[in-house]
């Protein structure tokens, strides 16, 4: 299938490694002119070099926070004027409430809510004025399904949710389409370092605790990476015009609900 997207511009936050990157890549391979970001470069220059090599279209790289507004004019002087904008950051340490003060909150809420909704502000007119945009924003399946440990995700995740479902029915008619994607569990850095913190509080060996979660899926296997791009680019495409407000949760089949 053509996805339509030879051309277009993309900005993908926090694309060194993980899901951001696989999203990079499949936007890569549909010929998007890409600018990806993430905070190390040496890592971001691998991913860089890692897509080129397998889709001969290099993105550029732009070594900035998401969560800085310095970070943000980098990311927007590379990319004043992108059609996509896959919106994306590390998420907040897990652990108990009770052990969170005030700077975690706003550290969690700066990432996973506020660095967002100020990219979508700075792109979304241009978007608008050209009838093309589409925004995917890399969120979680805590929001469909809260999980104890994950407070500080639940709660900055929830608030942006809640913003792109009133934006999202206010950009529709220029063919701009908001969607967030509601990632299980995928094998990546993430995931790991949350088995780790998932084993440490029940005094568990990780590869217990990893196989009993792998187990627990639907599907008796973890996500891969390549399979949330796939996902995303064709969020990103000429065809998804008419989804947009959605929160699409990719899982396995880990949500037991029947919606
Ligand atoms: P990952 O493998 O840990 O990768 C995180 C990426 O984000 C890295 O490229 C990292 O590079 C970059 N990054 C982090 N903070 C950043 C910042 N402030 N500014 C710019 N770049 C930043 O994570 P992942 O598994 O791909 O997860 C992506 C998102 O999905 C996270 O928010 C995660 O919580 C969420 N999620 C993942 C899963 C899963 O199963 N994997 C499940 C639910 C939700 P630098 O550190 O160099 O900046």
């Amino acid at each position: 299938m053509d996805l339509g997207l030879k051309g277009r511009k993309a900005i993908v936050c926090a694309a060194s490694q993980g899901l951001g990157k696989a999203s990079a890549m499949a936007l890569a391979r549909e010929g998007v002119e890409l600018v990806i970001v993430a905070r190390r470069r040496e890592i971001l220059e691998g991913a860089a070099d890692e897509i080129a090599s397998v889709t001969a279209n290099r993105p550029r790289t732009v070594i900035a926070d998401v969560t800085s507004r310095e970070g943000r004019e980098a990311i927007l002087s590379a990319c004043p004027d992108p059609d996509i904008l896959v919106n994306n950051a590390g998420g907040p340490p897990p652990g108990d409430f009770r052990n969170f003060e005030r700077d975690d909150w706003i550290k969690a809420i700066d990432g996973n809510m506020l660095a967002p909704i100020a990219l979508i502000k700075a792109t979304v007119d241009g978007m608008i004025a050209r009838k093309f945009g589409r925004v995917v924003n890399i969120t979680s399946h805590a929001v469909k399904a809260p999980v104890a440990m994950l407070a500080l995700s639940n709660g900055a995740r929830t608030g942006l949710t809640g913003f792109v479902a009133g934006l999202a029915r206010s950009v529709a008619e220029h063919n701009v389409t908001v969607n967030n994607l509601l990632p299980g569990t995928f094998d990546t850095d993430r995931l790991k370092s949350n088995l780790a913190a998932l084993a440490r509080n029940s005094s568990r060996g990780v590869t217990d605790v990893t196989e009993d979660v792998r187990a627990s899926n639907p599907s008796k296997r973890f996500g891969h990476p390549d399979e949330f791009g796939a996902i995303c680019a064709f969020l990103c495409s000429k065809h998804a015009g008419y989804i947009t407000g959605q929160n699409i949760l990719i899982d396995g089949g880990a949500y037991p609900g029947t919606f």
